[in-house]
């Protein structure tokens, strides 16, 4: 074993601590930031150890280096915080093709491939296919380039089934003699292709979140299977790590949701809803900004529940602001967070943690819901799926069964929104129309201004 094998194969080992450790911290607000600095480090580790390993043709790598580094730095500066799922998944789509085409490229180098490597170069090819083509159709509804429902086909669960047939007996065939057999190697990363659109297009509406990472675990698992595939260590751990990450994350969406993966996989939710807004109808009762003032003036609680609007609106800094209005007047403030409000896992952490708002006063739904019938006022903030009560009690509604936060438990509830326009999964809330739900209509930026506004002038 030469040193220059070993000394690669211990920064590799380094690294691997660095994104572990860097996981761990992204479990906690406090240190998340810190988390992201020291995992990115440890790639910058592997990829400058990497670079030193013999044999590499350096101007290929440098082209690469500089087109790549250029997409990445205009998309992440140019990205609005709101279009955030809609990057993660053409990232992980990326991500998902440059591990089927370092397969493939392996295979031109040297086609005569062990059983071993037959099989994982398959697994790479095929599962970053899927991830590629099934993140570019997440990408495209996500951003509403195509319907954002679910799309049934006639058929689906045959066709889909009948892909994966193939693609087992393709793997098997081709693994007992890569070298004749190029032609199943194509036949392989085509039917990817076309498996990531059939599997992914009857997904939708409400069920992206999970999607999307499920696609991220899958990108983590094509480049698993690719470093086998080139024997290079730290991209078989960072492959593994951003599998297994990326399966827990989208089990704890899936509870989040009430759903198992199978259902949010093969159910078609979301394909009967109607855009215009099913579900009840009613009397609301609208608020001015003074009729709000007073409300909250008198109380002793507060949760603010912020959803998608909220970062629509960008009113993290006037909300924390208006919060510490109301602690100066001795109210209890709290931010109550469920885990798929937004559109992006951890969405609403992100934006109060950028608006400096305690950590402390953050609380999970779990912990915000057995207290809510003692909270005073619940000021709704852009947030509509997540706080419909027909979850818990239409089991016809499609988001039957998802958990929310019980804000009509709330003695006043103050919900912040333009119009009564439905929330991601189209149907109509029936929150608006309780008897202690009183509706603030309005931009939610300039409608919490307007209460600030109220508060300084009162004060
Ligand atoms: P919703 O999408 O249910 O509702 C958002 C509400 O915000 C709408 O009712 C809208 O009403 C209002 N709104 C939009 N812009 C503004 C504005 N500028 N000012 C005030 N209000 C505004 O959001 P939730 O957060 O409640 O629920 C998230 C939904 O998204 C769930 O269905 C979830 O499953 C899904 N999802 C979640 C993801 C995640 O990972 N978190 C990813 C993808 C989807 P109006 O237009 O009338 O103002």
């Amino acid at each position: 074993m030469s040193s220059s094998f070993l000394a690669i194969n211990f920064a590799y080992v380094i690294s691997a601590g660095m994104f572990i450790f860097g996981l761990k911290m992204l479990s906690s607000p406090a240190t998340a930031r810190r988390g992201n600095l020291i995992s990115a480090l440890g790639m910058l580790l592997a990829i400058v150890v990497t670079l030193f390993s013999q044999g590499l043709d350096y101007k290929w790598i440098v082209l690469g280096i500089v087109i790549g580094a250029t997409i990445g730095l205009i998309a992440a500066y140019k990205v609005e915080m709101t279009s955030m799922p809609e990057m993660v998944a053409l990232f992980n789509g990326f991500g998902g093709i440059a591990s089927m085409l370092l397969a493939w490229s392996e295979y031109h180098q040297n086609p005569q491939m062990s059983v071993f490597i037959g099989i994982v170069a398959s697994l790479s090819a095929f599962i970053g296919g899927v991830t590629f083509s099934g993140s570019m159709i997440a990408f495209g509804k996500l951003s509403e380039k195509i319907p954002g429902k679910a799309i049934l086909f006639k058929g689906q669960h045959i066709i889909n089934g009948a892909i994966l047939v193939v693609a087992l007996l393709s793997t098997v065939f081709f693994a007992s003699n890569a070298e004749s057999l190029y032609w199943v190697y194509v036949l392989l990363i085509i039917i990817a292709l076309v498996f990531g659109v059939t599997s992914v297009i009857p997904i939708g509406g409400a069920d992206m979140p999970v999607v999307i990472s499920l696609l991220n675990s899958y990108s983590g698992l094509a480049a698993c299977a690719a470093g086998f595939v080139i024997n290079n260590n730290i991209l078989i751990v960072a492959g593994a790590l951003v599998g297994a990450s990326g399966i827990i994350l989208t089990r704890i969406m899936c509870k989040a949701m009430n759903r198992s993966l199978a259902n949010v996989l093969f159910s078609g939710f979301g394909a009967k809803v109607q855009a215009g807004g099913d579900g009840p109808q009613g009397e609301i009762k609208p608020a001015s900004a003074e009729d709000v003032y007073y409300i909250l003036e008198a109380a002793d609680s507060v949760a603010f529940v912020p959803g998608y609007g909220l970062a629509v609106a960008q009113a993290q800094h006037v909300t924390r602001e208006l919060g510490d209005l109301l602690e100066q007047n001795g109210t209890e403030v709290m931010y109550a967070i469920h885990p798929v409000a937004g559109r992006m896992p951890g969405h609403m952490n992100v934006l109060l943690a950028e608006a400096n708002v305690p950590y402390d006063q953050l609380i999970e739904m779990d912990d915000i819901n057995p207290r809510m019938d003692s909270i005073d006022v619940c000021v709704v903030i852009g947030a509509n799926d997540v706080v419909n009560p027909a979850a818990l009690t239409d089991e016809n509604s499609s988001i039957y069964g998802m958990p929310i936060i019980e804000v009509h438990r709330a003695k006043t509830v103050i919900v912040l929104k333009r119009s009564m326009s439905p929330g991601f999964a189209g149907i109509q809330n029936a929150l608006f129309f309780m008897e202690n739900t009183r509706m603030y209509f309005g931009d939610a930026k300039a409608s919490i201004q307007a209460l600030v506004a109220e508060f300084k002038g009162g004060n």
